[in-house]
């Protein structure tokens, strides 16, 4: 079919992203659903800060390709074999399917599978297709095996997550990456206890939702730290008991004095390298350093040898919430119509494809958390 998708060509162009216009917008073709894949009508995609990190070449993809790692919508067709989902569900699209067969699938960490990171490398399926095409015939790659700054896509059904029906798609959109990051690298990862300190470093989406998870889980002390002091109402209302400016020289004695001696989990949710040394600084003896957001590929850090040792430092990384999306989505999507995991509370404005790159542009700025695209206009 033909339809219409933001396409990037290139990556690495310089802000602001309305004039070097990353994200063409433009028709492609889309084949499929094939044997084993699933054709999806996208509803909501989440701009992530992922996604900006693309744009800006931070970890190489196969180009051209239509972006989007994090959408919701409705399963309008189904290909030979496909008993997990059926014409009309409504699902949430997971970018970290597995193949449901190797050793780390088998253990219950599909987001640590190689044998579908080889083929989302290669911009194709889990499946080894590629459904996309130029209008010229062009080759056209898939992003993380999903692609939904798009109004359709072809995915296979270990990328999808069946949403309750009362869970509005731009909210549901936020399902498959910054909710199951956020509120996986509280439940999973770390496993924050009753009566826990927690402090958060980078308030976008996935940080917000790793203060409401801690909330959930029932910390004592929730510190939210972010460059921008304009994030710390959001960050109070959802769950945050203290917000720190990290702009601030002193920012790691005042969580040291706020938590009698530091934090027993610090999450690094910004990917920034010198955040991660803040983290280290304001974890407690025994604490533990959680490294959620991605950084450049290339990036390496220190870590003091003797301290961490004698101290008895956790550093432990956490990708896209450790755990099992068709597990854990259905459950945090109860906790958010239960009023516990005000995930709504993320989305910032509903955009279409012709504000796209402008959209990248606020994310840059930082002054937004969770813009939805809505491909089929409002
Ligand atoms: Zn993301
Ligand atoms: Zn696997």
């Amino acid at each position: 079919m033909r339809m219409t998708a933001a396409v990037m060509y290139e990556q690495g162009l310089p802000a602001p992203f309305a004039q070097s216009r990353p994200f063409r917008i433009e028709e492609v073709e889309l084949e499929g659903p094939g044997e084993g894949e699933v054709l999806v009508e996208i509803r909501g995609a989440g701009l992530c800060h992922s996604d900006l990190s693309v744009v800006e070449g931070l970890r190489k993809r196969p180009l051209p390709i239509v972006g989007g790692h994090e959408g919701a919508g409705i399963v309008r067709e189904v290909g030979r074999g496909v008993t997990e989902c059926q014409p009309g569900d409504h699902v949430a699209m997971a970018a970290v399917a597995g193949c449901g067969k190797c050793r780390t699938c088998v253990s219950g960490r599909p987001g640590l599978c190689q044998a579908v990171s080889g083929a989302r490398n290669e911009g194709l399926l889990a499946t080894g297709a590629r459904r996309l095409r130029l209008l010229d015939g062009g080759r056209l790659n898939h992003y993380s095996g999903i692609s939904v700054y798009a109004q359709y896509a072809v995915v296979v059904p270990q990328a999808l997550v069946k949403l309750p029906k009362d869970v509005p798609f731009d909210v549901g959109a936020l399902f498959g990456c910054a909710v199951v990051t956020g509120a996986g690298a509280v439940f999973n990862s770390a496993k924050v206890r009753q009566g826990a300190s927690v402090a958060v470093i980078g308030l976008g989406g996935v940080g917000l939702t790793a203060v409401m998870a801690a909330r959930e889980a029932g910390a004592s002390k929730i510190i939210g730290i972010d460059v921008l002091p304009g994030k710390f109402d959001l960050a109070r209302a959802v769950g945050a008991t203290d917000c720190v400016d990290a702009r601030d020289p002193h920012v790691v004695q005042q969580v040291l004095d706020l938590t009698d001696g530091g934090v027993d989990f610090a999450f690094e949710v910004s990917g920034n390298l010198s955040a991660l040394e803040m983290a280290q600084k304001i974890t407690v003896r025994g604490g533990e350093v959680v490294g959620v957001g991605l950084g450049k590929a290339t990036a390496t850090f220190t870590v003091a040898h003797l301290p961490w040792v004698a101290e008895e430092k956790v550093l432990r990384g956490s990708m896209m919430g450790g755990g099992v999306p068709q597990d854990d989505i259905p459950r945090y999507a109860d906790l958010y119509l239960r009023g516990r995991l005000p995930v709504d509370r993320l989305r910032s404005d509903h955009i279409g494809f012709d504000q796209l790159n402008e959209g990248f542009d606020l994310l840059h700025g930082g002054g937004v958390v969770r813009q939805i695209l809505l491909p089929h206009g409002a």
